[in-house]
């Protein structure tokens, strides 16, 4: 008999569309400013709105500026959504909302809105909850401004003050997992690999028509930002002067032929020969095409957040163009055991790099990617999970301190590495005997152990690490 579990994690909950530079610090600050107003609605109308105050605190406060929040605030206030604003239009909004000193809520109120003094970043003041804190304050003419707190702790997720946290998803499973040993179980009780169980999951809560396109449309999300990111020139926003390289290594790699869509590229990829030292400069390319983009605004899949974007779709097109036959269907499988993965990193320990440092961000997407490899390549369960186990192993310990703030130095080169050593740990455990049950959850369970050990300074912070060895001001995008 299953037992019922606390948290239930879709996939579409760790794969879903948005907007770079984070989903902590932009998806999470976003979908919080949205929901302030509709709670607002629930309690007054919007239109009698007067005045907005936004505070951010801690790893908002301090990272804030440099990836994005500030941005996401406003547009989230505006009600556009991430999955569907016009991601080459957020400047220009943004530019405008400043220039105007007028904010419309949800295209609906305009109000008074002064960019430097009703947006505030309060770096010496960290919420309780989470580090990721923020408060909204409306006035509307009542005695005390209407208020309320929300943290974003990870991945987009958020969670409103005084509230568990959101559950949107309820049910009884047929295969419930909270730990990688419950995964274990059931796939041998079954003998049926991850990537069934999750779709037989997934059932449960949509039809099978619904969760293919779904996955597809991830995928070809993922399929796009690459390609543009592949054919993207010129110098980074933000201040530290970081040139895109993945363009410059498309065209070199590719010998001057050119490629007039993402299908195109997939297919002229595909009929390339094997060649390793290409193949392992093409993974680089595919990750540093989708971070690149990610830190423009571009239009992104978290996976499981936004810093490590680019290892699952690298991984992911690795395998599409360099093995034999792969299908829409291997696609889908391979993101459902990747997804599955990520959740049980969500479950048992965080995804949030403000609670846990980049191991939480780029070692569980290169677990997860690992895993996914691993079964698409002919590997069993147990090899699967050994695969993501070896991932997270060698990235224990790794900080998070992104220079400026900004998700560029490290995260860009960052997501490369966490895709060769995804394939690598696959390699591993394809040709290795599994050592034995619960070694993933050991590992999951260490990176917790890990993650409260660790120094604030390498939290997100940008106050230790390489961001302090070299200091630059961060210039308004
Ligand atoms: S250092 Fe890692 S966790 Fe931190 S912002 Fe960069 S990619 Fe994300």
């Amino acid at each position: 008999m299953a037992k019922p579990y606390p948290e239930l994690v879709s996939v579409f909950d760790i794969f879903k569309i948005g907007v770079g530079p984070s989903s902590s610090h932009t998806m999470g600050p976003w979908k919080a400013a949205r929901q302030f107003l509709l709670d607002f609605e629930a309690f007054m109308p919007l239109e009698t709105i007067q005045k907005l105050r936004i505070f951010l605190f801690g790893s908002l406060a301090k990272t804030g500026k440099g990836h994005g929040t500030d941005f996401a605030i406003l547009l989230g206030l505006q009600g556009e959504s991430p999955e569907t604003t016009d991601t080459a239009l957020i400047r220009a909004r943004v530019a405008q909302i400043k220039a105007q000193q007028q904010l419309s809520l949800l295209y609906r109120h305009s109000i008074p809105f002064y960019y430097e003094t009703d947006l505030r970043f309060v770096g010496q003041e960290s919420l309780p909850f989470h580090p990721n804190g923020m408060r909204f304050e409306a006035d509307y003419g009542g005695e005390m401004p209407f208020a309320q707190q929300y943290y974003s702790v990870g991945g987009g997720f958020i969670v409103k003050e005084g509230e568990p946290p959101q559950r949107r998803l309820s049910g009884q499973l047929p295969y419930p997992t909270q730990t990688p040993t419950d995964l274990q179980d059931w796939c041998l009780q079954t003998q049926k690999p991850i990537s069934a169980l999750v779709w037989e999951n997934e059932r449960y809560w949509r039809s099978e028509e619904d969760i293919r396109a779904g996955l597809l449309r991830i995928w070809h999300t993922m399929r796009a930002c690459m390609y543009r990111g592949g054919h993207a020139e010129g110098e980074l926003p933000g201040g530290l002067r970081v040139i895109r390289r993945a363009a410059q290594m498309n065209l070199r790699l590719l010998e001057g032929k050119s490629c007039a869509s993402p299908e195109e590229w997939q297919a002229t990829l595909q009929g390339l020969g094997p060649d390793f030292q290409k193949t392992l400069r093409w993974v680089s390319c595919f990750a540093l095409a989708v971070n690149e983009e990610n830190a423009d605004f571009g239009r992104v899949v978290t996976a499981p957040t936004n810093g490590p974007r680019g290892v699952i779709p690298a991984v992911l097109m690795y395998y599409v163009c360099f093995h034999k036959s792969v299908s829409e269907e291997d696609i889908c499988k391979f993101l459902l055991t990747a997804g599955e993965i990520g959740s049980l990193f969500k479950k048992g320990a965080t995804i949030s790099a403000a609670m846990g440092g980049c191991q939480a961000e780029i070692g569980v997407s290169s677990a997860m990617a690992a895993a996914a490899l691993t079964e698409r390549l002919g590997g069993s369960p147990l090899q699967a999970l050994m695969a993501a186990e070896i991932a997270m192993e060698h990235h224990l310990g790794l900080t998070c301190d992104p220079i400026g703030g900004l998700v560029q130095i490290p995260c860009i080169e960052r997501n490369s590495m966490g895709a060769i050593k995804a394939i690598t740990a696959a390699q591993i455990a394809l040709e290795s005997d599994p050592a034995g049950p619960g070694s993933l959850d050991a590992v999951i369970q260490t990176m917790m152990r890990t993650a409260r050990d660790m120094s604030d300074k390498y939290k997100e912070t940008a106050e230790g690490g390489l961001a302090v060895q070299i200091p630059i001001n961060v210039i308004e995008c």
